[in-house]
């Protein structure tokens, strides 16, 4: 049993009535158990939380500065301990666990940046009319709730963490029950930090603890990240309450490669795009779309780099791909490999899972699949390719965008005109050109269509959690 809560600063063993269980999916098996945080106790987290905002939200922005770069460095410190656990309870090899440590290492700096320039962003408002002044003031939303999921966990909380605490709010932090540890050491650094009680929170919990949290009457926002199934009961929470929410949803994103394309390259980016983390990535490029011109010379070469693939333990120096992260993933990504074969989809590679005690499933391609077939159209969650042929650029726009998601794209051609024109086409919230997944904590994050509503990282990340106040003087 893990003592596995950080609420007003004290940590508490958990008083709900479920028992979690964390795994190592290499295994199949559990290495921890906790029991997950009471209604009370999301009471008590958000009550610390509100008793906290004002000192809080009163803090310079230097200050505040100062506490993020503080996390930034305790991650670091924390390295072997945090990739280790990484790869013990998401399956993610070594070299995939770093980047996401420094991932959420660079966002934390990246927002101390921004906390600097917090007072250059209250400004006089030039105003046409005479007689008046008018000053903006960019204050803390307030209270706010931060739900995550489990595929990136240290990262995707690092990316509502950072701007929250840069922006003067004080938040309550539910990690996903797949991935419950990870996070702790948030609470751990907040410690170290002598960050004030009550400024962050952390309860664990399944569905029951993030509907108490979502649900909860005493917060200012919740900004949520999950399926669009959790995030539309999240959204009703919010609607009832008539406050904000920003919600970073699912995908089902096309990779385009045209017939210029160099063919090594796009193998390398359309692997890269469906098998890091083993496909769980909202952002997988899970439709292929490849030119009828270099179709014949892609796909054989694409079906080798996949067979080739090495799927084993995280532990292993030699695995390209570790497992899924949870058996309900395994036995999701099961489910749709017997619906292909219901479907009659002509499978390329792989479409099995593997028998190694562990959740690791089979790198796979499907060619030529319908437009109409599951796969095609819903979010798999697994390294699960499904491939189609166009002719013109105008039918691989129309294709890309024929989804109700839209999260991102990735455009692969040598012809740079070609591909700014395809980019501006798309209907998504990030087109990667010639690359594939590279996520740079300046840049946005975030979706359109069902993929969700508002944007994570850069400033448009720190806005999200600000509220705009102008005060107007009259000079007369
Ligand atoms: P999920 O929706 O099942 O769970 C997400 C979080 O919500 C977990 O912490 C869970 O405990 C909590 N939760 C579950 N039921 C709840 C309820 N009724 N009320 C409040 N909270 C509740 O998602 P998951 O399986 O953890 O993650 C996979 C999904 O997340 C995929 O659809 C993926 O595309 C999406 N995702 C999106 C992004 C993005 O940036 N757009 C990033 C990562 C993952």
């Amino acid at each position: 049993m893990t003592t596995s809560h950080y609420i007003a600063g004290r940590w508490v063993d958990g008083q709900g009535s479920d028992c979690i269980s964390v795994n190592d999916p290499a295994l199949g098996q559990p290495f921890a158990e906790l029991m997950a945080a009471s209604a009370e106790q999301v009471d008590q987290a958000v009550a610390a939380a509100r008793a906290a905002l004002p000192a809080w939200k009163c803090t310079s922005a230097s200050e505040r500065a100062a506490y993020l770069r503080g996390f930034a460095e305790q991650l670091g410190q924390r390295r072997e301990a945090l990739v280790a656990l990484q790869m013990r309870n998401n399956g993610k090899p070594r070299h995939e666990a770093e980047v996401d440590l420094d991932d959420a290492i660079a966002t934390f700096g990246y927002y101390a940046e921004l906390a600097e320039q917090l007072p250059g962003q209250n400004r006089d408002v030039p105003l046409a009319a005479p007689g008046f002044t008018a000053r903006t003031r960019l204050e803390p939303v307030g209270v706010v709730g931060l739900i995550v999921p489990w595929n990136f966990p240290l990262v995707t909380s690092a990316w509502k963490l950072a701007p929250a605490l840069a922006a003067g709010c004080t938040v309550v932090l539910k990690p996903s029950e797949v991935t419950p540890l990870c996070e702790l050491a948030y609470g751990q650094i907040a410690d170290t930090l002598g960050l004030p009680a009550g400024v962050l929170n952390i309860v664990n919990g399944k569905a029951e603890t993030g509907a108490a949290l979502s649900n909860h009457n005493g917060l200012d926002k919740l900004s949520f990240t999950g399926s669009n199934n959790v995030g539309s009961q999240v959204m009703r929470s919010a609607a009832a309450q008539c406050r904000p929410v920003t919600l970073e949803l699912g995908g089902k994103s096309a990779i385009l490669v045209f017939d210029d394309c160099d063919v090594d390259a796009a193998v390398q980016w359309i692997v890269a795009g469906i098998c890091w983390n083993a496909g769980q990535m909202c952002s997988a490029t899970s439709r292929l779309l490849v030119q009828n011109g270099i179709a014949d010379a892609l796909l054989p070469r694409l079906q080798a780099a996949l067979e080739n693939l090495r799927v084993g333990s995280p532990l292993s120096e030699e695995a390209d791909m570790g497992p899924l992260t949870s058996q309900a993933q395994w036995l999701k990504v099961a489910g749709y490999f017997a619906t292909a074969r219901e479907e009659g989809l002509q499978c390329l590679v792989g479409g099995k899972v593997l028998d190694r005690g562990g959740w690791f499933v089979s790198p796979t391609l499907y060619a030529d699949v319908p437009e109409d077939s599951r796969l095609w159209n819903e979010e798999i969650f697994g390294p699960v390719l499904c491939a189609r042929r166009f002719a013109s650029e105008q039918q691989a726009i129309a294709e890309a965008n024929d989804s109700r998601f839209g999260l991102v794209a990735t455009v692969c051609t040598t012809d740079l005109a070609r591909a700014e024109r395809v980019a501006d086409a798309l209907e998504v919230g990030h087109v990667w050109i010639n690359s594939v997944q590279a996520v740079f904590v300046e840049t946005s994050w975030g979706g359109t269509k069902g993929s969700g509503i508002g944007r994570e990282l850069g400033p448009w990340g720190l806005s999200g959690y600000q509220s705009v106040k102008h005060v107007t003087q009259c000079l007369g």
